[in-house]
């Protein structure tokens, strides 16, 4: 007799989804917490073994955004006292930029406050991605600067963009509690836009916004559809001075269950361990890294991480290892896209023409 449990890590190795069922089981504590982590832990080590992906958020543009997202401290309205400040300029950001590849950094994310970009704004990232690939022509840039219009995708993947980032965050149901200013289906729209550009695309989610069980199962399901290459897992920060300053609903077992849950939905795709990892898993980061292959080194956009050096022993610790500029981080073999033909020449069934 078969576990749910060892059902989950067969389908994951098939690259087959949970069923809403078995999602909803692993959330709500069917199963011990180290029963779920080693089942993760299984799937992760299959396609990503013992490495550790890092990756650096450099803030181009800090605050003071139209927007109303209520978990942001860079919203309309925010009390919260964040720096803020307009672009920093090409050689500024190439400058952390590099310092970070020399901390072991893989790939740098360009992030900047607003509800979309200008096409100058598109020209400025043009001229820091010269900037960061002339010291580091080897770095992943991924770039997130919100809502895209016609033709800049294709703007940022001609200078030089690896990958566009825009979460979807919560599920569609959920999305008007906790923005007003644009919608989700907005955000789907980006996403489309920046894969069909030949950019990687990454969207992830922020947990501990009052979301059930059930809303992280849509969301896990509706990100999946969008075949994202890598999915940040966010935890809340409360800031204070934004709508959802005083939510403190995460425990650490909470988030190791929805690392696992989206390590089943996504087998063989990066699952970044983001923002709020350091407050709400504390001493059980290190578990966290059996299920995510991934993780953000430094500073966030507006609050601060814990020190590179912690992080780098904490990996080395737990027996990981930082993943090499050139080891490809998704797996090569993706035998799940190649069908074996069964219509045309040699059967009874038309050709696909
Ligand atoms: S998440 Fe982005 S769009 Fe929303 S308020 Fe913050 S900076 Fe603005």
């Amino acid at each position: 007799m078969t576990t749910l449990l060892d059902d989950l890590v067969s389908k994951a190795l098939r690259r087959e989804r949970p069923t809403r069922s078995e999602a909803l089981a692993v959330l709500g504590g069917a199963e011990e917490l180290l029963d779920v982590v080693a089942a993760g832990a299984k799937v992760r080590r299959e396609f990503f073994g013992k490495r550790v992906k890092l990756n650096t958020i450099i803030n181009m543009k800090s605050g003071l955004c139209p927007e109303d997202c209520s978990y942001c401290s860079q919203r309309l309205g925010s009390a919260t006292e964040i720096l803020k400040y307009s672009w920093i300029t090409p050689e500024a950001a190439a400058d952390t930029a590099d310092a970070a590849v020399r901390a072991g950094a893989k790939r740098v994310c360009l992030v900047a406050s607003g509800r979309g970009p200008g096409n100058r704004d598109i020209t400025r990232i043009e001229t820091t991605i010269e900037a960061i690939k002339k010291d580091n022509p080897h770095v992943e840039v991924c770039v997130c600067l919100g809502l895209l219009s016609d033709g800049q995708a294709e703007r940022l993947a001609k200078a030089g963009a690896h990958a566009y980032s825009h979460n979807l965050n919560t599920s569609e149901e959920r999305y008007a509690d906790i923005c007003t200013t644009h919608t989700f289906a907005d955000r789907v729209d980006t996403l489309k836009q920046a894969g069909a550009a030949g950019l990687s695309p990454c969207s992830g989610a922020i947990f501990g916004m009052g979301e059930s069980d059930s809303d992280i199962v849509d969301l896990a399901v509706a990100l999946r559809e969008l075949d994202p290459d890598s999915v940040p897992v966010n935890f809340l920060i409360p800031f204070e001075g934004t709508p959802l300053g005083q939510r403190w609903e995460l425990t650490p077992e909470r988030c190791l269950r929805i690392l696992a849950l989206f390590r089943f939905y996504f087998p063989d795709v990066e699952v970044r361990l983001a923002g709020g990892r350091e407050i709400h898993l504390r001493g059980m980061q290190p578990l966290a890294l059996h299920l995510a292959n991934s993780i953000f080194l430094g500073d966030y956009l507006t609050s601060e991480g814990q020190p590179g050096e912690d992080d780098r022993q904490m990996i080395a610790d737990a027996g990981f290892v930082v993943e090499g500029v050139e080891e490809q981080t998704l797996p090569g073999a993706r035998h799940d896209l190649v069908a074996v033909r069964r219509r045309g020449a040699g059967t009874g069934l038309p050709s696909n023409t």
